[in-house]
């Protein structure tokens, strides 16, 4: 199994109960879309994976090792190798496309300017084919702010894959998307995952487009499972 989560229950510090007790097992290769109301504890659950979120209790295992266990390098090793992609994509504006590709080789932004020039050639021959997987080679030396919303998650997507991650976290690619680009980037998410054998977890405001791009559904609500199963298996009310 890639990602094991145990009994994970997150309580904020207001006293928000956002998780109780969520068991789950995603296989490589397996995207898993995650549907329910807002407040459902969905994107509490994707930030306790890599643990931008604590868990107040439970455990998180990625392979054999056990992210919940780890602290410092260990934990920021860890973490490489799952892949965040973003609502707001969370770029930044100032850099190139190319640049904010390579940031996710880098782990961080750097501060300084022209750090292309510290990367080997390989990291950029591989940032550049990324670009081209994502239809943006002609877009890689634009600044990010000049891109249209799309074209933003595009480079979103390049930069979590960049890392060369097991596993892709997703919390909302396309919640300020048009219907169209939305299906675009679910394609695409979809299409990448199945070439590198990548497991996903999307966060998906949309159940009509989680039905249409993914293979398992898992339904939340107040901070439990309440389905868990394929798309066709789900009922209006979740
Ligand atoms: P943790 O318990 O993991 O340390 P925090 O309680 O520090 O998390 O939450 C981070 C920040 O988000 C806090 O400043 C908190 O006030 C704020 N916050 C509070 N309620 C909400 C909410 N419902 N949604 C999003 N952020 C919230
Ligand atoms: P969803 O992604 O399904 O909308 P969230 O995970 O954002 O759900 O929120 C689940 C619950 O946790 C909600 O009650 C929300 O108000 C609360 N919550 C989320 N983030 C914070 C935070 N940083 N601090 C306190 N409460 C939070």
């Amino acid at each position: 199994m890639l990602l094991r989560l145990e009994t994970l229950t997150k309580r904020y510090r207001t006293g928000d109960l956002a998780l109780t007790e969520v068991s789950l097992e995603i296989p490589a290769g397996q995207i898993v879309g995650l549907i329910g109301p807002s407040g459902a504890g969905k994107s509490t659950l994707i930030r306790c994976v890599n643990r931008l979120v604590e868990p107040t209790s439970g455990r998180v295992f990625l392979g054999k090792r056990e992210i919940t266990a780890m602290r410092g390098r260990a934990l920021r090793r860890a973490r490489r190798c799952m892949g965040m992609i973003f609502q707001e994509f969370a770029l930044v504006e100032r850099l190139s496309v190319m640049e904010n590709v390579l940031t996710g080789r880098l782990g961080y932004v750097p501060f300084w300017r022209s750090f292309l020039r510290r990367f080997p050639q390989t990291d950029i021959d591989a940032a550049f084919a990324l670009l081209d997987r994502v239809g943006l080679i002609e877009h890689a030396d634009k600044r990010a702010d000049a891109l249209s919303g799309g074209q933003r998650q595009r480079v979103g997507i390049a930069r979590a894959l960049a890392q060369n991650p097991d596993l892709l976290l997703v919390d909302e690619p396309t919640a300020s998307l048009d219907p169209k680009t939305s299906r675009q980037i679910m394609r695409l998410l979809r299409e990448v995952c199945t070439e590198r054998g990548l497991a996903a977890i999307v966060n998906i405001h949309d159940v009509a487009l989680a039905r249409q791009f993914v293979g398992r559904i898992i339904g939340l609500k107040a901070g439990r499972i309440v389905y868990d199963g394929a798309p066709d298996g789900l009922t209006p009310a979740i």
